[in-house]
């Protein structure tokens, strides 16, 4: 049982991390986890001069006891050659005194990429290992994570990926980002609607008989890119340690010493991976947990309720929007010493009644850990003007979040070092960041306001986003949620059949 995963919710079925990647989520909706996480510990000392790749190998066989080192190593060569435009993939900006631990240097300039260019790479691996099998992903995207995925899957073997993207609710550079995709195993198509129609008429597909049947039949497995697939948290986890790496190589910080990590929050994938990274052993004193006004994070952390039941934002950091932060689950799992029962407890509880208290014993366990912080739009803005105007830094809304919490976070602990996630690349928002610098929109299209960015910030614009300039539109089809079924059949034999 050492080597298998099974999920939050019971101890009963166990499995191997290539089925739990394959499937993506249990049966009984718990996600997939290991028991034995942190048994061994991960060498930072043995690490110190590693590179990126060299570093992933030795974390991600931690977590993916049935992939032999070849077989992750070609995973890894398969993520991240060619694709990141920074050697480090994930550099360390030293701003100031300020470590911003840069994770948008990816192919969609979003963090998604560090854990949506592997998935796909353990996918094809799992698939090797069921003979004739092909694997079709279905994702409802409100922006970063369809793209990301896109580009993740493109060209993958015995993989296809459909997107539905809402048609009122994506931003201009977003939609451009997915119509444009290339790729021979890739379908892109607007949905009448708004995000939660989109999703909820995607979730509706995976519970449809007559599809699952017909996928049966052809050996497909359809699956999704969800944020709570192992396979997109495990890839996650080897940055925490490379930044630890390279702070201690700029001599930044000594080897052994304890810092924080600061993480714009969403659905607590990513600074659950950093959890992960300490039960392997990484010297972490405390995570903490950055909100835009969607705080229901800080909230839980502050009292141990956490309820959903509460009035929903659209901010200037939309891919923070979020009320359930499904990745939590696992979190709740560790630190109530494995107790499924209790788990499966509080998520019927936010089912049924949209909240839960979680035990005062687990609450001081969290709350050790875990710090939390919120921000409105206007604290957002003046973080991004006040970096600017003092470092000629441009910031991301996402990571000014993460900004604001780390100054809230300092106030109560100046003595441990804090490494703060930067999330997106400013280029992606260029107009809010533009208003927040200079106080005003600025009335122009999407690649002129990156043009003027660029110059008074003295840095370049990444290429995937200025090309989309001239880029040829592939994808050009809006339907209604009637025709989606149908639209899915005829997406899957085109690619796999045709
Ligand atoms: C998805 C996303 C987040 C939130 O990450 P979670 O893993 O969902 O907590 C933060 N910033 C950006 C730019 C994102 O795309």
């Amino acid at each position: 049982m050492k080597n298998l995963y099974h999920s939050t919710r019971n101890k009963e079925k166990y499995l191997h991390d290539y089925e739990a990647i394959l499937q993506g989520i249990a049966d009984d909706g718990g996600l997939y986890i290991l028991d034995a996480l942190g048994e061994e510990k991960v060498s930072i000392q043995k690490m110190i001069e590693y590179s990126y790749e060299e570093v992933a190998i030795c974390v991600m066989e931690r977590l993916l006891p049935s992939f032999t080192k070849e077989e992750i190593a070609d995973c890894i060569d398969g993520a991240y050659t060619h694709t990141f435009d920074n050697e480090d993939i994930t550099p360390i900006n030293m701003v100031g005194n300020n470590a911003f631990l840069e994770l948008f240097h990816g192919p969609t300039s979003a963090f998604k990429d560090v854990g949506l260019q592997m998935l796909p790479q353990l996918m094809s691996k799992a698939l090797k290992r069921k003979d004739n099998h092909k694997v079709m992903i279905l994702t409802a995207t409100s922006g970063d994570t369809g793209k990301a995925a896109l580009e993740g899957f493109k060209d993958v073997k015995n993989t296809a990926i459909q997107v539905f993207y809402p048609n009122q609710g994506v931003s201009e550079i977003q939609r451009l980002q997915m119509v444009t995709q290339q790729g021979s195993n890739v379908a892109v198509c607007a949905l009448h609607g708004n995000f939660d129609d989109a999703q909820s008429q995607v979730k509706k597909m995976f519970n449809t008989k007559e599809l699952q049947a017909a996928f049966q039949e052809d050996n497909i497995t359809f699956s999704s890119a969800n944020s709570i697939n192992i396979g997109r948290l495990i890839p996650q986890v080897v940055y925490y340690f490379y930044a630890y790496i390279q702070m201690v190589r700029k001599q930044e910080i000594q080897i052994g010493e304890e810092v924080c990590f600061v993480v714009p929050t969403g659905n607590f994938g990513n600074v659950l991976a950093g959890y992960y990274a300490k039960l392997l052993g990484l010297p972490v004193h405390r995570f903490i947990v950055a909100s835009n006004a969607n705080n229901v994070l800080f909230d839980f952390l502050q009292s141990g309720v956490y309820d959903r039941k509460r009035k929903f934002h659209k901010t200037i950091s939309p891919s923070m929007d979020i009320l359930i932060s499904s990745n939590l689950e696992r979190l709740l799992y560790y630190m109530s010493d494995k107790n499924c029962n209790e788990v499966k407890e509080y998520m019927k509880e936010l089912d049924q009644k949209g909240s839960y208290i979680v035990k005062p014993a687990l609450k001081e366990h969290i709350q050790r850990l875990f710090y939390g912080s919120c921000c409105s739009d206007a604290q957002c803005e003046m973080m991004i003007k006040e970096v600017y105007e003092t470092y000629g830094y441009v910031m991301d809304p996402h990571t000014a979040v993460g900004f604001k919490a780390m100054k809230d976070y300092q106030k109560v602990d100046q003595e441990h070092r804090c490494i703060l996630l930067s999330t997106a690349s400013p280029f992606k928002f260029s107009q809010q960041v533009y208003k927040a610098i200079f106080g005003k929109h600025l009335d122009l299209d999407e690649f002129a306001v990156m043009e003027v960015l660029a110059r008074h910030s003295d840095t370049r614009i990444p290429e995937n986003l200025y090309g989309l300039k001239d880029a040829n539109i592939r994808f050009k089809d809006c339907i209604e949620k009637e025709q989606m079924q149908e639209y899915i059949r005829k997406t899957t034999k085109e690619i796999f059949y045709d």
